[in-house]
């Protein structure tokens, strides 16, 4: 017998004690005719309504708590399922069976994105070691010389790797909700000409257009280099999307509590379907596009968390051959 049937029997059997002691009692005091009953059949119906009481009270304790081992039986197996009945249940038992359940889809969530970020990395590693292996080994062999120019593009991808790493730090941080913030005041238009200055190289060699017009000046308390790196995050994958000749537009503006900045470009657009997705790490619209022009997939998912880290938002509109308009919401100065 489990514990639980244990302290049923237990429980039942008090319960149906107290019932027939009070049923007794009440016959002892006349409260109904004692007397039209023999001594005999008296004490056959005490016994006869004890066992039909103690079976009932048994039954009902037994159903009432079908919902408790559910809910127990959820958190020793995570696959098991709580029935839909008990979730919506308005009862305080429902109540604890809906956050049961939302921290079994939470714990869930969590390992299948660790198995996830597993493979991708290991993913993402695979390559690139095995490319610097083989080069390292021809190079032992005496088959490929060592020399500078054959240094430089196995140089080029430790520093993929090493970025990759740091990158993923970054966002693990992120996500755990310790990224360290250093805020203090700066100037909007500032950061934004810093930043169209770090990146104006990159687009002239694709003859692409890359305008701002700063707005009057105003500050914003956020951490400069979190914020830069997110800029140049999204500037980047517009002029890396972009293709020849194409504009790439910067727009600021503000409200009361909030600044805006927008980065619209006239490129090849995101379809609907994977705009979803495209915050999510190591997603690539397309891959081998993506492959070819170098990207990680992680540079939209970090902006996203270091945007979010300041309490604002990133939101994208694209269409297909028209272009993105990324845009990203900021509180000019953090509440709460
Ligand atoms: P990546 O390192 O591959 O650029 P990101 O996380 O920065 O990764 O972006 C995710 C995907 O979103 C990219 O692979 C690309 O397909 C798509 N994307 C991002 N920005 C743009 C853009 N401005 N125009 C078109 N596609 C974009």
């Amino acid at each position: 017998m489990s514990h639980k049937t244990k302290r049923f029997v237990i429980l039942s059997f008090l319960l149906t004690s107290g019932m027939l002691l009070a049923l007794v009692l009440g016959y002892a005091w006349g409260i109904n005719g004692l007397h039209a009953y023999s001594h005999i059949s008296y004490i056959a119906l005490v016994v006869i309504l004890f066992i039909f009481i103690y079976i009932l009270v048994f039954f009902i304790g037994l159903w009432e708590s079908r919902t408790t081992e559910k809910i127990i039986d959820l958190s020793v197996n995570p696959s098991a399922m709580i029935p839909y009945h008990i979730l919506k249940d308005q009862s305080e038992l429902g109540e604890l069976a809906r956050s049961v359940k939302k921290l079994q889809d939470q714990l869930s969530k969590g390992e299948a994105l660790r198995n996830q970020l597993v493979s991708d990395v290991a993913h993402e590693l695979r390559t690139p070691l095995a490319i610097l292996r083989g080069q390292i080994e021809s190079m032992y062999e005496g088959a490929y010389e060592l020399n500078q120019q054959n240094l430089l593009p196995m140089l080029d991808e430790i520093k993929r790797m090493s970025k990759l790493i740091q990158d993923l730090r970054q966002l693990s941080l992120a996500e755990s909700g310790n990224l360290p913030l250093e805020r203090k005041w700066f100037e909007c238009n500032q950061l934004l000409e810093e930043v169209v200055r770090v990146l104006e190289f990159e687009a002239e060699g694709k003859e692409i257009l890359l305008s701002y017009s700063p707005i009057e000046e105003f500050e914003i308390y956020c951490d400069y280099t979190r914020i830069k790196q997110v800029l140049i995050n999204l500037i980047g994958n517009s002029i890396r999307y972009t293709p020849q000749e194409g504009n790439i537009m910067i727009h600021l503006s503000r409200d009361g509590g909030h600044v805006y900045i927008e980065i619209s470009d006239d490129g090849p657009g995101i379809p609907p379907e994977k705009l979803p997705y495209i915050f999510y790490r190591f997603y690539r619209v397309e891959d081998s596009r993506n492959r070819e022009l170098g990207g990680m997939g992680l540079g939209l998912a970090i902006a996203k968390e270091f945007v979010e880290a300041h309490g604002g938002k990133i939101n994208v509109q694209s269409e297909v051959g028209k272009g993105s308009t990324f845009q990203i919401v900021l509180p000019i100065f953090p509440v709460g």
